[in-house]
Parts: C-alpha cells; sequence; structure tokens
C-alpha cells in the first residue's frame, strides 16, 4: 500500500565549525501508491531537504526511508541505479535546472542516455512523445531553454522527469516562481500525467492554498518536524495544531462557511533560526495556545483520528 516510509528520519548539516542545522529533525509518515501527499511549510522548514532525503540527492543522517518496502541504504549498485531512476525530481525554478547550453531534446533524453533506454531513431521518436506529452511540439526538442516562457520551461523539467518512467515524483514546489495563470495549467498537467502514467507526487509549496487541489493528504512542517498531517479536505474542514490553524487563518477565503468564525490568527515573530531552534514544542515561541509544558516537552507525534497524525501538548485523542 505505501510506496515510501518514512520513519524518524533526521537530516542534519554542519555549520561553521560546531554548528549544526537540523534541516530535517526526527520525521516519520508514508506515501501511498498513486497519492499525491502536499508538505507545506515556511522557507528553512526543511521541506527541500525532506524531498531530497526522499529520493536519495541527501543521505538521511539518522533513521530509514525505504522505497516499495526496501531501504534506501545499503543498496548494490545495480539496486540504486533502479531507485534512482523509480524516484525523481521536479524543481522549483525550471530556469536554473536546466543546462542553458543544452538543446531542449538532449535535456529531455539526459535520463534516456545515462540509463540507454533508446537510441538513433528510436531516442527521438522517445523525445517527441515525452514533449507532446506535457503539451510542447516535435520542433522544440532544437531550440534552447531560454526561448521558452517559464511556463513551458517547467514543462522540460517534467518531461525530463518523465523520460526515464518513474513512479515516484518530488515536485519541490513547481509553480512557485510561475505567474498564477500559469500555476492552474502545470497543476492540471500533473495530475493528468499522475492518471496517465500512475505516478505518485510529494508536491512541496510553502503555502496551503496551492497544494489544497492537487493533494489527498497534506503534511505541515515547521522547523524540521511534521506538526499535522491529515486528508486534504479534513485538514481544512477541522485543523488541529494551532500552527496549521494560523496558517488556514491567512488564506482568504479558504472556507466561506467559516470565514465569520474562524478568527485571522497572527502569529507573533518570526520563525527561529534552525540555527538555534526552540526546546520543547518547536512552535512554542509563536504558540497562541503555548503552556508552560510546551517549553520543555517535545509534543510525541500521534495518530489521533484515524489518518489524522498531530504533534501538540494539547489536542486530545
Ligand atoms: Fe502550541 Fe504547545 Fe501545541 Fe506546541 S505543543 S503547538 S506550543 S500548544
Ligand atoms: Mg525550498
Amino acid at each position: 500500500e505505501y510506496l515510501v516510509e518514512v520513519q524518524d528520519v533526521k537530516k542534519h548539516f554542519k555549520s561553521g565549525a560546531n554548528q549544526v542545522v537540523k534541516s530535517v529533525d526526527g520525521i516519520s509518515f508514508a506515501i501511498r501508491r498513486g497519492e499525491t501527499l502536499g508538505l507545506v511549510g515556511e522557507s528553512g522548514s526543511g521541506k527541500s531537504t525532506l524531498g531530497r532525503t526522499i529520493v536519495g540527492l541527501y543521505e538521511a543522517t539518522a533513521g530509514q526511508v525505504r522505497f516499495a518496502g526496501k531501504p534506501l541504504t545499503g543498496h548494490t549498485r545495480e539496486e540504486r541505479r533502479a531507485f534512482d531512476r523509480q524516484a525523481q525530481m521536479i524543481f522549483q525554478d525550471p530556469h536554473a535546472s536546466l543546462n542553458p547550453k543544452m538543446k531542449v531534446g538532449d535535456i529531455i533524453a539526459e535520463g534516456i542516455d545515462a540509463y540507454r533506454l533508446a537510441r538513433g531513431k528510436a531516442r527521438q521518436e522517445r523525445i517527441v512523445q515525452l514533449l507532446e506529452k506535457v503539451g510542447l511540439h516535435a520542433e522544440h526538442a532544437r531550440r534552447f531553454p531560454h526561448e521558452f516562457s517559464g511556463g513551458q520551461r517547467q514543462r522540460i523539467g517534467i518531461a525530463r522527469a518523465l523520460a526515464v518512467e518513474p513512479s515516484f515524483i518530488v515536485a519541490d514546489e513547481p509553480i512557485s516562481a510561475l505567474d498564477v495563470s500559469i500555476q492552474a495549467q502545470v497543476v492540471n498537467l500533473l495530475e493528468d500525467l499522475q492518471r496517465e502514467e500512475g505516478l505518485t507526487y510529494l508536491f512541496i509549496a510553502h503555502d496551503l492554498h496551492m497544494v489544497q487541489h492537487i493533494s489527498n493528504r497534506i503534511g505541515v512542517m515547521y522547523l524540521g518536524k511534521m506538526m499535522e498531517l491529515a486528508a486534504s479536505d479534513e485538514l481544512f474542514r477541522e485543523p488541529l495544531h494551532p500552527y496549521t490553524q494560523a496558517l488556514m487563518s491567512a488564506i482568504p477565503g479558504a472556507d466561506p462557511s467559516q470565514r465569520e468564525t474562524r478568527e485571522r490568527i497572527v502569529l507573533r515573530g518570526d520563525p527561529p533560526s534552525p540555527l538555534h531552534p526552540p526546546g520543547g514544542c518547536p512552535f512554542h515561541t509563536r504558540c497562541p495556545a503555548a503552556r508552560e509544558l510546551c517549553a520543555s516537552e517535545l509534543p510525541a507525534w500521534r495518530e489521533v483520528n484515524e489518518d489524522h497524525w498531530v504533534a501538540c501538548h494539547l489536542v486530545e485523542g
């Protein structure tokens, strides 16, 4: 049932002589085959780092990622290659992630070449097929990335990811850099491709609004930890964690039926630096509901309703 299982994963980075940034600090959840799991959090919350750790671009400092039941570590070279093909990534800035000196056809074929999936005429046909799949045209293969708009470049990035026929894609803020008018088109494309190719997505964004429609479930991160995870509808209907409630209250018209009862919650201060995360609940310095206990004790990550997980001392269940 689960394609990806993340078990108490940490990813810490050394910073300077003797500092450590705990970008991902003990996260557990799982992604079902064929679902889209949305992942939201402010910049610095560790969501990109978590995404990269799950696709194996980073090695976890502690804990384990399992893909299709197998741990990512301890692979033979062949297994590793097979995994790398299965798990692909789409990036936020398609401009930075596409080599400006390469023709689009060759960019898309990077994986085809690396895994020797096709050569000559078959390779060319595959490139055309991929371009058409993402709404571009055969003649685009001969052009260079700078000749395309932001939305088209994101389509090129998507075609490149699809070229190796992955089963899992981490989309790291794939629409954040695009015009609002283009965002829905890229989301629709990703949804169509998911149906056609049977893909599983981890879809990262900095706000809830962007992941609401595409996600089956949504996880909310803060300072390297997961605060809450639930089905998209349930999270919007009944956010349990004070941080999720604050994010929800900031979405204009997110839920018209509750707009009057749901007051805008303004959080005090900025998120603390990941270099000096507060002890106890990482959210306690900004939480409107914080109690004394919150500053000293880390709340457990618990399933409070079926498939609804939360880390907060005040949530019963
Ligand atoms: Fe707020 Fe305490 Fe819950 Fe953390 S554990 S979210 S500080 S109430
Ligand atoms: Mg990021």
